[in-house]
């Protein structure tokens, strides 16, 4: 029996990051679906907004509630992000960590590197796409933003893009299809990498 049949494999963890409307939710979600891996669900102060379900998108608390749980210090990390509170609790996360399942998270730019902080080992991928209109044409045929949403989330793209250069991977989201085959490839490599060491 070769060295490598005996190792077991430890639980990964992915973040994955990129402008509003780049895709993340929608690789997330198949990820999840294809490598039976968590897909943490974040709290949020933001408004449900139509077509989400409180504990399957967010967790929809209120600004008294989500500051109660950063005095718990329940939040593996939290930011503010477009006006709004987001936080990853984390409980559920270091749970699925220790029974052996992988865990992705859906973090802004901050929390990403937060993350990355206390857990360099850590994968970090940044989803992006060919340009910031099309950002928007996604973001108005998703239909679930007003106006002013779509403005703030194209706006803070840019804020978004200039921190791409402190991800470990960037895939370009043009075609989903692709898009979600190289983030496969993407942990495919890491699982034989994490095997190997
Ligand atoms: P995010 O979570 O980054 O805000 P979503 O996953 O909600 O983004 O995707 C935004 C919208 O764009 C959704 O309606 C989704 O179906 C669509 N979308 C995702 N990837 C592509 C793609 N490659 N081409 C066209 N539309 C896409
Ligand atoms: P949206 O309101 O469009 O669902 O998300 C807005 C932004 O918040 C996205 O960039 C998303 O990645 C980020 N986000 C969602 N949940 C969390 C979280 O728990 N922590 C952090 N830091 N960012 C989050």
């Amino acid at each position: 029996m070769s060295l490598e049949s005996l190792s077991v494999s430890q639980p990964s963890l992915f973040v994955v990051s990129g402008p509003s409307g780049s895709g993340k939710t929608t690789i997330c979600r198949r990820i999840a679906d294809q490598f039976n891996w968590y897909y943490s669900v974040s709290h949020t102060t933001r408004p449900i907004r139509p077509g989400e379900h409180n504990g399957r998108d967010y967790f929809f608390v209120n600004e008294a509630e989500f500051k109660d749980m950063v005095a718990e210090d329940a939040f593996f990390e939290w930011a503010r992000v477009y006006d709004n509170f987001y936080g990853t609790a984390k409980e559920p996360v270091m749970d699925h960590l220790q029974k052996g399942q992988s865990v992705i998270l859906d973090l802004d730019t901050q929390g990403a590197a937060l993350v990355k902080k206390l857990k360099p080992e850590a994968v970090l991928v940044f989803i992006n796409t060919p340009s910031v209109d099309e950002l928007e044409t996604r973001l108005k045929s998703r239909g679930q933003n007003s106006e002013d949403e779509i403005k703030k989330r194209v706006q803070g793209a840019q804020n978004e893009l200039s921190h791409i250069d402190e991800y470990d991977h960037v895939i370009l989201n043009d075609d989903l299809d692709s898009a979600i085959a190289k983030l496969q490839d993407i942990i495919n490599e890491h699982r034989q990498q994490s095997k190997t060491q």
